[in-house]
C-alpha cells in the first residue's frame, strides 16, 4: 500500500538528542538519561515551530532534566483500577475511554500517560482492542465511547475505519468522541479520506489539544477547517502549563483563536500529579484567576471549564473562582469578579 504523506512526515520525526544538538547546539549529555526513560518524538512541522530555546513550543516537546525528579504518582488517576479489561477505562457509568493506541505523533513532556506513551510495554494489542469492544457491546449502559490513547488518529485509515465501524454498530452507543492532538502536531494527517471515515460515524466529536496560540498555524487551521466542513464537531482540551500558557493574555489569544476556527474550548485542565511533570504544574489559584479574568471580557463561547482530575480516580471536578451564599434564606449573595452581588431568589421559601 502506498505510504501517505502524513506517514512520511511521521517517519521524519526527530527522535534523538543528537538531532537537537545539530539545530540548537545544546549539551546532549544530561538529556540522554531523560530520553532513556521517556522517549523523544517531535514531528518536523512541530519542530519548525520552535523559535528559540525555552519558548512555549520548546517547553512542550523538548526533554528536560527536571522530568527525572521524583514525586507525584505514575498513575495519578488510578486508571489501572478502573480498567475492567486492559484497553478500557470505565470510571463513569455511561461513558468509557477506549485506549486505541499508545502511540502519538509526538510526545508531550507533560503527558498524563507519560508512563505509557511510546513504550512497547504498554502497546495496545489488537486482541486487547477487540476485548475492549466486546466489553462495550456487553454493557448497555454505555452510551458515549471516547477513543483516546495515545492518539487514535495515528492509526492507518483501514484500521481506524474498522475500529470505528465496530463501535458505531453497537446499538446502545449514542456518540463517539476522539481525543487527538494530530491537528496540532501532524495536521497532514487530516485528509479528505480520514474525514469521510469520521463522517460515517456521526455523531462524532473530535476534541483536539491546542495549548498555545503559536500552534494556530496555517496548516493546523486548515486541518480544523477540513474537519468542520465535513461535519465533525470540534472541541479543545488545553492543559494549563507553567511557562507556556499560564497567563491571561496568552490564554485569551488562544481561546479566541480557537473559536475563530470553529473549535469550541471545552476543558482547561489543571496539570495532573504525574511523576516527572512537577515543573509544569501551577497552583490551583492560577487557573482560578485566569478563569475569573476571562469571564466578561472574553466571549462565553470561548470560556472552557477549568477542571481538576482528583487523585485516586475520584473523577473530574469543575472549579469555579466564585461562589454563592444565602442571606436570610431568600437573598442569594453571588460573588462575581470578586464583588458580592445580591440576587433575589424569588422561588425560595
Ligand atoms: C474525562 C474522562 C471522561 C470524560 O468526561 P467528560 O466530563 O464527559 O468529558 C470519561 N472517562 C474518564 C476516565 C475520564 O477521565
Ligand atoms: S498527544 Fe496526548 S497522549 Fe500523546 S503525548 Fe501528547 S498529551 Fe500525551
Amino acid at each position: 500500500m502506498a505510504v501517505e504523506l502524513w506517514q512520511q512526515r511521521l517517519r521524519q520525526s526527530i527522535t534523538t538528542v543528537d538531532e537537537l544538538v545539530q539545530r540548537f547546539g545544546i549539551d546532549p549529555e544530561p538529556l540522554r538519561e531523560v530520553t532513556a526513560r521517556y522517549p523523544l518524538k517531535i514531528t518536523p512541522g512541530y519542530f519548525d515551530l520552535i523559535g528559540e530555546i525555552g519558548d512555549p513550543i520548546w517547553r512542550q516537546c523538548i526533554p528536560d532534566v527536571r522530568e527525572l525528579e521524583t514525586g507525584g504518582y505514575a498513575d495519578p488517576l488510578a486508571e489501572a483500577h478502573y480498567a475492567p479489561v486492559p484497553a478500557i477505562i470505565h470510571r463513569y457509568p455511561d461513558r468509557v475511554i477506549l485506549l486505541a493506541s499508545n502511540n502519538c505523533a509526538g510526545y508531550c513532556r507533560f503527558c498524563t500517560r507519560k508512563r505509557k506513551v511510546g513504550s512497547s510495554d504498554h502497546a495496545v494489542s489488537f486482541r486487547e482492542q477487540r476485548e475492549g469492544i466486546d466489553y462495550i457491546a456487553g454493557d448497555s449502559g454505555i452510551r458515549d465511547v471516547i477513543l483516546s490513547g495515545g492518539d487514535p488518529l495515528i492509526l492507518p485509515d483501514t484500521v481506524l475505519e474498522d475500529l470505528l465501524a465496530r463501535i458505531h454498530a453497537i446499538p446502545h452507543v449514542e456518540i463517539i468522541r476522539i481525543g487527538s492532538r494530530v491537528p496540532v502536531t501532524l495536521p497532514e494527517r487530516i485528509t479528505t479520506s480520514l474525514c469521510h471515515i469520521l463522517r460515517k460515524c456521526a455523531p462524532l466529536y473530535l476534541n483536539t489539544h491546542f495549548n498555545h496560540p503559536l500552534e494556530l498555524t496555517p496548516d493546523s487551521v486548515a486541518a480544523c477547517a477540513l474537519l468542520a466542513d465535513q461535519g465533525i464537531v470540534l472541541g479543545n482540551q488545553t492543559v494549563l502549563l507553567r511557562g507556556v500558557n499560564d497567563d491571561v493574555a496568552t490564554m485569551t489569544e488562544l481561546l479566541r483563536g480557537l473559536l475563530k476556527i470553529r473549535v469550541r474550548p471545552y476543558y482547561l485542565h489543571q496539570m495532573d500529579l504525574v511523576e516527572g511533570t512537577a515543573h509544569f504544574r501551577t497552583p490551583l489559584q492560577t487557573g482560578l484567576d485566569i478563569i475569573r479574568s476571562l469571564r466578561g471580557p472574553v466571549s462565553g463561547m470561548a470560556c472552557p471549564h477549568f477542571v481538576v482530575d482528583l487523585p485516586g480516580g475520584k473523577g473530574k471536578a469543575p472549579l469555579l473562582p466564585d461562589g454563592i451564599s444565602y442571606r436570610d434564606g431568600k437573598t442569594l449573595i453571588i460573588t462575581s469578579n470578586g464583588k458580592q452581588v445580591e440576587y433575589p431568589d424569588v422561588t425560595a421559601g
